[in-house]
């Protein structure tokens, strides 16, 4: 295809304005799919992704459109993330396009979200194409909103489309912004071959599918193509385009986007900002690379049933073909045997893979506390990082300790902002700035990340009824004066519920996290001390007292299938159980007595 009929971009939006719906009519007005094969959100294929409605990999289609001037384009959408723990495939995904249709709920107006990704596609140099959607609502209030866009973002709204996904009114409009107010890439066809490494993932019949886009030159079936960052060699085997399900062709030319095959078996051994080239007389410079996403929670997953220990290594080494953002070790805990120590780029990116496994490989898992990873300067000079609290060492040999910070944006109507100010100030958050969009206030926050890893988001929903927006960028480490408090029942230190807390908090959390577990530990035959200690100092601490009576005693007479039930009802509350020492602790303690209210 000539450059000049190519037209690349992505959509950004808070999540639910209504990007996914946007790209579902945008292929359905084109016929690039027919109607009957059409399904909501086309373009969200997880299971997960579907269910919670949110997209987590970047996905993209190739879209042929016959504009009003008479000539056939081609309109490569790449569909990004919208969820703050994907803010780094966001930022990535959007190198590999020339333009952004800002898509922004015409009833509720720009939230945290929507900036963070119209600030990546500015990032990027994108030509910027607002949309005012759900125009179909009564509430809408394109005016306002578009005032809105001008005032917070700082782009010109006034010829914004306005459109309803929902029922196809200014989708053929939109089309005709994206050929007419976007750009066409640049590129030469006779250079060598010079290609972005955007995204890659495993399929179990063709292994590792690279989704790139061409800069210059051709990527052709049957060449050899180097990869600059590692200079390995590969033959391609396979090109394709994603219509949106793949279609086989025999040349990516500049400016275009795509996927190849090549016999790689992991996507580890890709790299994602790579850049691609003919194995000899390549390009001369590489593309700028961009930095791997690092993880910044980490928890242990057990398997509530250790004889499952191996399921659970196959479960984590075959998610973690497709998800290089996804760190794992083992991990060797007393109360809990054998597990993996994994990190997430953030919490919804942990609950994902936790639900994963447990739905797709049928393993039963314990998580424990999620913490971030500390700095721990220690006497003799040297900085180790500390991943599992379970691994703190003797603070004898610690000089200081620093914990990792977030710079937190929250947008939220003016009659939350009093919650939203002491839900910040609890969590021993710093003002950064506070300003004002119409009726919505706009607060930036330096945050502890360990004290928005628990349950901030849920906090903040639920103070704000679900008006606020959330977004946040990792800041930096400062020194703060954090300790261990490790958590006793019935005099066992329970490893997985130790966690790093700050010294002046420590008092309060302990006493909550006991008396929680005084209410989730259920009865046993004898008394059970709860406690919760830095170092060798109780700070709190509850007593489980011993059960009374045999449950069974309840069922009077012979009804022998009655008690049978009940029994079997105990055992199978037990499976969600372990033992410490005498001790069950079910299943969900481990998480409910880490939630604070
Ligand atoms: P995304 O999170 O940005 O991908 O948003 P979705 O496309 O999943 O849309 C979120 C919700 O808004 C879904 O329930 C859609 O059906 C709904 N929605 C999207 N566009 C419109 C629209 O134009 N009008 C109305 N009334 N609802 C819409
Ligand atoms: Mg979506």
């Amino acid at each position: 295809t000539e450059l000049s009929k190519i037209r690349n971009f992505s959509i950004v939006a808070h999540i639910d304005h209504g990007k996914s719906t946007l790209a579902d009519r945008l292929i359905q007005e084109t016929g690039t799919v027919a109607g009957r094969d059409m399904k909501a959100q086309l373009l969200d294929s997880m299971d997960i992704e579907r269910e919670r409605g949110i997209t987590i990999k970047a996905n993209t289609v190739r879209i042929d459109y016959k504009a009003d001037d008479g000539q056939d384009y081609v309109l490569n959408l790449i569909d990004t993330p919208g969820h703050v723990d994907f803010a780094y495939e966001v930022s990535r995904s959007m190198r590999a396009v020339e333009g952004s249709l800002l898509v922004v709920d015409s009833s509720q107006g720009v939230e945290a979200q929507t900036l963070a990704n119209v600030y990546h596609a500015m990032e990027a140099d994108h030509e910027i194409v607002p949309i005012l959607n759900k125009i179909d609502l009564p509430a809408s209030d394109c005016d306002r909103v578009a005032e809105q866009i001008e005032d917070v973002i700082g782009i010109d709204a006034s010829g914004a489309i306005q459109v309803s996904a929902k029922t196809g009114q200014g989708i053929h409009d939109t089309l005709e912004a994206i050929v007419k107010e976007l750009p066409a890439p640049k590129g030469t066809r006779d250079a060598p071959l010079k290609a972005m490494l955007v995204d890659s993932w495993y399929d179990s019949y063709l292994g590792v599918i690279v989704l790139v886009r061409v800069i210059d030159g051709e990527l052709k079936k049957g060449m050899r193509v180097k990869f600059m960052s590692n200079d390995t060699l590969h033959g391609v085997d396979r090109i394709g385009v994603f219509r949106p399900e793949m279609e086989t062709i025999d040349v990516l030319g500049p400016g275009e986007i795509g996927f190849f095959t090549a016999s790689i078996k992991q996507v580890r051994d890709t790299r994602v900002g790579d850049t691609i080239t003919n194995d000899r007389h390549g390009c001369e410079t590489a593309l700028d690379g961009f930095k791997p996403a690092q993880p910044v929670v980490f928890c242990g997953l057990f398997p509530v049933d250790s004889a499952e220990f191996e399921d659970l290594r196959d479960a984590i080494d075959k998610l973690a073909l497709n998800d290089a953002s996804f760190t794992f070790e083992m991990e060797t805990s007393a109360a809990l045997g054998f597990g993996f120590r994994c990190g997430f780029l953030g919490l919804l990116h942990l609950e994902v893979v936790r639900d994963r496994i447990e739905r797709e490989y049928d393993i039963d898992l314990i998580t424990t506390a999620p913490s971030v990873v500390y700095h721990l300067h220690m006497r003799d000079g040297s900085m180790r990082e500390l991943h599992n609290p379970a691994d703190m060492p003797d603070m004898t040999h610690v000089d200081h300790l620093e914990e990792p910070r977030i710079k937190a944006t929250i947008l939220v109507p003016d009659e939350y902002l009093g919650d939203v100010l002491k839900l910040c100030q609890d969590r021993r958050g710093l003002q950064v700035d506070l300003t004002y969009a119409g009726s919505r206030a706009m607060v930036v926050y330096d945050l502890p990340l360990n004290e928005v890893v628990f349950d901030f988001y849920d906090r903040l929903k639920s103070v704000t009824k679900g008006y606020a927006s959330f977004d946040y960028q990792m800041f930096g480490y400062r020194e703060d004066n954090l300790v261990k408090m490790s958590i006793l029942v019935n005099d066992e230190p329970v490893d997985a519920l130790s966690m790093m807390v700050h010294r002046d908090r420590a008092d309060a959390r302990g006493r909550a996290m006991v008396e929680k577990l005084k209410d989730l530990i259920p009865r046993h035959m004898f008394k059970i001390p709860i406690q919760a200690a830095i170092g060798g100092k109780v700070i709190a601490r509850e007593t489980l007292s011993a059960m009374r009576k045999d449950v069974t005693a309840k069922c009077y007479g012979g009804d022998a299938s009655r008690k049978r039930k009940l029994l079997d009802k105990q055992k199978k509350g037990k499976k969600k159980m372990r033992q410490f020492g005498k001790v069950d602790i079910p299943q969900e303690a481990f998480i409910s007595a880490l939630k604070m209210d």
